[in-house]
């Protein structure tokens, strides 16, 4: 008997080794490699790094160590920090402990958005610490290229006050809003802008909030950022009344965007103009449009709860199902900022700012 015991313990401690030597089954990756976007306060990388449990057995994700191509280390997230910004898809919402432990074939998508000191990396690389019953374990993913070409663009609106909502940042619900198209998951919307006018006292109406007429923002011009052909218009869709819960169609992929104009602007990036007033589009598929030239109508079509522009650029002519990329916009003001949409908002001095992403909650101008 303490023969076979002592065989079995043996024969354990031989698995062990075994599974220790062997790589580690799982998968890891960067779906989008990062272009540099530059905000206020410098350059940012904001991309995503999945991982995906090939075991059979649980596995814990510890820790994450972005590094340049010489080994320096750019950013480091342990433990809660690194949790913090995990999801996991198809699990809904769970506690931020149990984000880390994946179970056989589950998948942890971490949301970056790390700020770059000093020249931007041209490539970046990836070393996980993953933890499981055989003991911790370090992963060096693949090399991945950051782009620096992002695009210069004008302005999508006239002057102001223009608040930045649901904008550049790493928790917005554009930023996470990872939606499968065509079974494959996307994020178009990872810099986009909900775009509404803010008055003096921070409101975005005036009068009767139940009417669309109201809102600044309503029947505003949306115009071209940049030369393009017209590749996807939709329009005839009925506004909303005002309202959080009052959708004037029921929203499918087809109706989420309301009317829209994607542009298509030129070495791969698409410029879309969503949430537009029926009957406001002033072009059509295939038309070549000017920087500057009205494109539509701000309005309040779609899924949108008060008079709005959203405005994004992916990589593909598809308003969801392609890759949100970074932009500059050659030229606004910041005028001031908000705590969040309508709250804690402040007016400040007006600064020119030059080539430069917005950034989420800040109130700016463009020029007339
Ligand atoms: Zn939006």
């Amino acid at each position: 008997m303490r023969g076979v015991l002592w065989l079995s313990v043996l024969a354990l401690g031989a698995a062990q080794a075994q599974l220790a030597d062997r790589p580690l089954m799982v998968e890891a990756r960067v779906p989008k490699a990062p272009t540099v976007a530059t905000g206020a306060s410098g350059g940012v990388l904001t991309y995503e790094v999945w991982l995906t449990n090939l075991e059979q057995r649980e596995l814990k994700w510890t820790r994450l160590e972005v590094l340049d191509a010489r080994g320096g280390t750019l950013q480091v997230l342990a433990d809660t920090a690194l949790w913090r910004d995990l999801s996991r898809p198809g699990q809904g919402t769970i506690g931020m402990a149990d984000r880390p432990r994946l179970g056989p074939q589950q998948r942890a998508v971490l949301f970056l958005r790390g700020p770059i000191t000093g020249e931007a990396p041209r490539e970046l690389r990836h070393r996980l610490t993953i933890v499981d019953s055989v003991g911790t374990r370090t992963l060096t993913m693949r090399p991945v290229a950051v782009a620096h070409d992002a695009v210069v663009i004008g302005p999508p609106l006239r002057g102001g006050n223009w608040y930045v909502a649901n904008g550049p940042s790493n928790t917005s619900g554009h930023r996470r809003a990872q939606i499968p198209v065509d079974g494959v998951p996307a994020i178009a919307q990872r810099f986009a802008i909900d775009y509404v006018i803010l008055d003096s006292a921070f409101k975005t109406f005036r009068g009767d909030s139940s009417k669309n007429e109201s809102y600044y923002a309503e029947d505003q011009d949306a115009l071209a950022v940049a030369d393009g052909i017209v590749v996807a218009t939709k329009d005839s869709i009925p506004e909303n009344v005002p309202g959080i819960n009052s959708r004037a169609v029921p929203i499918t992929l087809e109706t989420v965007g309301g009317n829209h104009v994607i542009l298509d602007i030129g070495s791969g990036r698409f410029a879309f103009y969503a949430h537009l007033r029926p009957g406001s589009l002033r072009v059509k598929v295939g038309d070549r449009v000017r920087r500057g030239a009205v494109v539509g109508k701000v309005g309040n079509s779609g899924n949108s709860t008060e008079p709005h522009l959203h405005f994004h650029i992916s990589d593909g002519n598809s308003p969801l199902g392609s890759e949100g990329l970074p932009y500059l916009h050659d030229q606004f003001e910041l005028v001031g900022t908000c705590k969040a949409f309508g709250a804690g908002c402040a007016a400040q001095a007006p600064v020119t700012r030059r080539r430069l992403l917005p950034v989420d909650n800040e109130v700016i101008r463009f020029p007339k």
